[in-house]
């Protein structure tokens, strides 16, 4: 059918893609917050430090100096000079100067970069939990997500895991370490390993490492395009959301081989014709800034990690800390629900605590939920003293 009551029917691409489940979370938070009700927040996903003022500057600088016309749809020459340079020596990816296409943001990087590889029918391998939107994304490009159970990769060996879903069909493997929402850090032999796997199957990677820079302690962040063989095959997906307090400003990334590389312009091109070009200046004061900022946002996010992590395990929960990213991804006690869903929605409606249901990051989240702990340190103390009274009723019934 082409039409519905007389009007065209959207397209039918979207029969199979959802739209965000976080998203319905906020509207019901912003819907309480509206009655008047005091909501203790922690289903975002946003930096907790407002951006750094040398970014603001320098994007009025740009203004300033009429730097407000359009530019090169893959970015400012002086950016993606600063990006060839920053990939080079932080993530040791051998990328040339044409390798990085400036994007509005890793959603925007992910959705161009599927775009570029994906035909209909194809096949996605993913680790699952993993981050929702992606597999809304792959199913709008007519392509299937694989979904790799993460403890089975665990617990046998990722090549194993990755094998018995591989087929004919598979082109494409999306990597995100460090991991959204369970804040996992794969090791470098890990990584290792995975990529041997997509050489050996003459896959592409696309490895989002939207939280490269969020790890709190343990070994550092590993590119997989920075192994042998791999900067040929990968698209790596750079954001500067999370690493600068960016999230409202849309600035992001990708790393592209010179095969697909014609093809991702002109998504970019037909999709936005360039970051807006204020911003692009303003990105680079950010690629620019000093490691001062870094470290002393680090230590925040830790301090408030752990106080997060000791007031669930106060309010009855069973965690083991992260080592990466913003959030918390504890089971569920029992007493709260059985569900995922239920357990959000009771703590929504009950003590007013708002978190992500945990199945919404694939069938391996569900018996979970996500708290982010990128938020106030007076939210964190309120939103556990009203955990403590779900947690009487959990501690009552054990
Ligand atoms: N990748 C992961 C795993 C994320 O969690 C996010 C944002 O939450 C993104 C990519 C995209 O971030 P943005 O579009 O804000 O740059």
């Amino acid at each position: 059918m082409t039409s519905e009551g007389g009007f065209p029917r959207a397209a039918r691409r979207f029969d199979s893609v959802g739209f965000s489940e976080i998203v319905k979370v906020r509207n019901r938070v912003l819907e309480l917050l509206a009655q008047g009700h005091r909501v203790w927040r922690f289903e975002g996903g946003e930096p907790y430090m407002p951006t750094p003022q040398p970014i603001k500057e320098a994007m009025a600088e740009a203004l300033a100096r009429n730097e407000t016309r359009y530019a090169p749809s893959s970015g400012v020459p002086e950016l993606r000079r600063a990006i060839v340079e920053k990939v080079r020596s932080k993530n040791g990816i051998p990328a040339d100067e044409e390798s990085p296409i400036v994007v509005n943001g890793g959603m925007h990087g992910l959705f161009s970069a599927f775009a570029t590889l994906l035909d209909p029918g194809d096949e996605v391998l993913m680790l699952s939990p993993y981050w929702t939107p992606i597999v809304d994304v792959v199913a709008y490009h007519g392509a299937v997500p694989v979904l790799v159970p993460m403890p089975e990769a665990l617990r046998d060996g990722i090549t194993a895991a990755l094998s018995r879903r591989k087929t004919d069909r598979t082109k494409v493997l999306y990597w995100n370490s460090p991991n959204n929402p369970t804040g996992y850090v794969f090791s470098r032999a890990e990584c290792e390993e995975t990529c041997a796997f997509v050489r050996d199957q003459g896959l592409a990677l696309i490895s989002d490492e939207a939280y490269e820079d969020l790890i709190y302690e343990g070994d550092p962040h590993v590119s997989p395009a920075s192994f042998p063989g791999m900067a040929d095959r990968t698209l790596s997906v750079f954001t500067l959301s999370k690493t600068y307090s960016m999230t409202g400003w849309r600035a992001g990334y990708v790393l592209v081989p010179k095969r697909w590389r014609t093809a991702m312009q002109t998504v970019v091109l037909y999709s936005i014709n360039g970051v807006s070009t204020p911003t692009q200046w303003a990105a680079l004061a950010a690629l620019k800034l000093s490691d001062g900022f870094l470290a002393e946002a680090r230590a925040g996010y830790r301090r408030r990690r752990d106080a997060l992590v000791a007031g669930l395990r106060a309010a009855g929960f069973e965690i083991d800390p992260p080592r990466a990213a913003l959030y918390l991804f504890p089971r569920t006690p029992p007493a709260v629900a059985s569900s995922s869903v239920d357990a959000a929605r009771a703590l929504l409606d009950g003590p007013r605590v708002a978190t992500v249901p945990g199945v919404v990051f694939g069938p391996e989240g569900e018996g979970h939920l996500r708290f982010s702990f990128s938020v106030p340190e007076e939210t964190i103390a309120g939103g556990v003293e009203a955990l403590k009274s779900v947690a009487g009723a959990t501690a009552a019934t054990r």
